[in-house]
């Protein structure tokens, strides 16, 4: 079998659950936009997603997409990339001139960042605002407690912000994660919520994702990153 026809079976199946997943709990598939992980795979294999009808695509760092999609975005008007890793300050101005939403706001340093990006670019990527669920140390996201001031300033600051995402700690059930994501953005009146990856996609559908990101269930095993 190729790969490009296993990429084209895993899509098929992926979106299958998810329909199913969404119609168990009452919910319109259509509801549920599957962003493709494509982050340390080559443009083929984007190139093979797009062959399935996949326009939405995540990566996780700014330099990488850089290389990758601009082509690809020339060819395809509806591709639509999501940046779903950490971004640095000094990269927000090449994130909002590349992605179409940047799901990782998550401190009044990058809201500000983001704002003067958009001022100077004129381009305005929709915003999630990246919650850490878990209140782990050391991770990404804005703590639970400091949503709201978070997002007072967003608005203050006229930031598209449409939703919400998280990551959950890899060693917990995702699920109470995910109802606490799905009811903070509730609580907003945020309208996007982006969690569920490979491994629990379908309980995020279930509990009101609007949006999961998947990666390697999609396109494989990636190969594990050069240790720092
Ligand atoms: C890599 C990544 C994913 C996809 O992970 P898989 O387990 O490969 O599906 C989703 N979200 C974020 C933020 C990621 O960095």
């Amino acid at each position: 079998m190729s790969k490009d026809s296993s990429i084209a079976e895993r899509f098929a199946e992926v979106r299958q659950r998810i329909a199913a997943a969404a119609r168990q709990a009452g919910r319109d598939p259509a509801a549920v936009t599957l962003v493709a992980v494509a982050k340390t795979h080559p443009a083929d294999a984007v190139r093979a997603a797009l062959a399935t009808g996949q326009r939405v695509f995540g990566e996780n760092r700014v330099q990488e997409a850089q290389g990758k999609y601009p082509a690809l975005k020339a060819a395809f008007s509806d591709l639509e990339l999501h940046l779903i890793g950490p971004l640095q300050t000094n990269k927000a101005e090449a994130a909002v001139a590349l992605f179409d939403v940047i799901q990782t706001l998550d401190r009044p340093k990058l809201a500000q960042a983001l704002a003067k990006a958009m001022a100077k670019t004129g381009r305005r990527p929709r915003l999630l605002v990246e919650v850490n669920t878990g209140a782990e140390p050391q991770k990404a996201g804005v703590a639970p407690a400091d949503l709201d001031a978070l997002l007072s300033l967003a608005r203050d600051l006229d930031l598209p912000v449409v939703g919400l995402m998280c990551i959950p700690p890899l060693d917990e059930p995702a699920a109470p994660h995910f109802q606490l994501l799905a009811e903070l953005a509730r609580r907003h009146g945020l309208a996007e919520v982006s969690m569920g990856m490979s491994g629990d996609y379908e309980t995020a559908v279930t509990l009101g994702a609007t949006c999961v990101r998947v990666g390697s269930a999609l396109f494989g095993a990636r190969p594990a990153p050069p240790r720092a």
